[in-house]
């Protein structure tokens, strides 16, 4: 009887890629991300943005932090987890952005 009861929770089990599969995006051409200078990421050993965003936005690259901007999950993790307040975050322009699904 337990068992039956923990294949019924199982069944219900999404992971968090599934989740995210159901969301669609409405890119902008204009980031809404930025970074403020750069030769702060330079100095910066954490680089705390490149473990913080759960959708990868940021990645350090031939010297400088890149942004795909495209994949924002609009979380703000970023935004609190910079330790030198070095990330200009807005939300995207009104009608860009991620749309999201719930399931
Ligand atoms: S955590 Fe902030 S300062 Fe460090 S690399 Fe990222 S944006 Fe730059
Ligand atoms: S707002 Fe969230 S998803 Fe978007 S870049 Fe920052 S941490 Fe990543």
């Amino acid at each position: 009887m337990e068992g039956d009861e923990i294949m019924d929770d199982v069944k219900y089990k999404v992971n968090i890629d599934d989740k995210l599969f159901l969301n669609s995006y409405n890119v902008d051409t204009v980031s809404h991300l930025d970074i403020k200078d750069q030769t702060i990421c330079v100095d910066c050993k954490e680089k705390t943005c490149t473990h913080i965003c759960p959708a990868r936005v940021y990645e350090w690259k031939d010297g400088h932090i890149a942004i795909g901007y495209e994949g924002c999950l609009e979380c703000g993790a970023c935004r609190i987890g910079c330790c030198r307040d070095n990330i200009d975050w807005s939300y995207p322009r009104g009608g860009f952005g991620i749309q999201f699904r719930l399931a």
